[in-house]
């Protein structure tokens, strides 16, 4: 028997139990997952359940993906570079952090589309978007990145090397990728971030943004190819899978119990 969980806030809408749960199932293992809906405060304390085996692993969530990083022992590489946690685990004595939305977002492109000699635009400078960058950084070359606000985007663009353009002067590129919350927000969810001519251009439309987006409805219309944002959570999930169990991720009733195809 292990207990795993995923920790942030608010969780109702978390469909992260479902693919561990069913994964688990599946398997044959006598596992659970379940979910801590808590506050900052509360951070210390489930990390200490890690810490005396009540809990095998953790999933964490926003808010909390770089909030965590304090209370840890220990941060993988991909983590320190991209500066957020996705995923705790114990080993070596040690409550250990690391990053699987990279190899979530990557695994997803890259199922769709080939990278070679491919130009990319990243549209926005939040915690996705670096993981973003961390994940194309074989690719700088043909990355360009834009964010509402400048000098943030700026300064990462200079952090991962890869070359930063002016949202009103974006240039024609192969895939568009959108790590910004912009269609979250009643005020902005009715704007496109790229003009419909620009958009015309592109061959790839990757909105990090679950459901339907004014921006993959545009994509769809055009007949441009859109990659489902649920696509990143599956894989970043089976990555994740196989940390806390060891074992090889059930891929096809994982994407079904979220309504994929696979
Ligand atoms: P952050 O809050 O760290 O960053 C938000 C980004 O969105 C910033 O670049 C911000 O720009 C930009 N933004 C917000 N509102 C607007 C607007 N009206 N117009 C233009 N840009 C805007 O969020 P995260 O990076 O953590 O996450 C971004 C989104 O990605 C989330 O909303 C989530 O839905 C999605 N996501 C999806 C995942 C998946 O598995 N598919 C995983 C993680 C996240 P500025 O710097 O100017 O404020």
């Amino acid at each position: 028997m292990k207990s795993f969980a995923v920790v942030g806030h608010p969780l109702e809408h978390s469909l992260s139990p479902t693919l561990f749960n069913t994964a688990f199932k599946a398997l044959g293992l006598d596992y659970t997952y379940t979910k801590e809906d808590v506050g900052l405060s509360e951070l210390k304390l489930i990390l200490e359940k890690v810490r005396s085996g009540e809990y095998s692993g953790l999933s964490v969530t926003v808010p909390y993906k770089e909030e965590i990083i304090p209370y840890l022992d220990e941060l993988t590489p991909e983590a320190k570079a991209i500066g957020a946690v996705n995923t705790v685990y114990f080993s070596e004595g040690k409550v250990k952090g690391t990053n699987t939305d990279w190899q979530g977002f990557m695994d997803a492109l890259v199922k769709h589309t080939d990278l070679k000699n491919k130009k990319i635009l990243i549209y926005g400078a939040g915690g996705v978007a670096r993981a973003c960058l961390y994940a194309l950084r074989k690719f700088k070359d043909n990355v360009f990145l834009t964010n509402r606000t400048e000098a943030k985007g700026m300064r990462l663009a200079e952090e991962f090397g890869v070359t930063y353009v002016h949202k009103n002067k974006l240039p024609d590129v192969d895939i568009f990728i959108n790590a910004t919350s912009a269609s979250l927000n009643p005020k902005s969810k009715n704007e496109l971030l790229v003009s419909e001519e620009q958009l015309k251009k592109v061959s790839t439309v990757f909105d990090l943004v679950y459901g339907e987006t004014l921006l993959t409805k545009t994509a769809n219309t055009l007949g441009i190819k859109t990659i489902d944002a649920k696509e990143m959570l599956l894989y970043q999930a089976i990555r994740q899978f196989e940390i806390f169990t060891g074992k090889e991720a059930p891929i096809d009733v994982m994407a079904k119990s979220i309504d994929l195809s696979y």
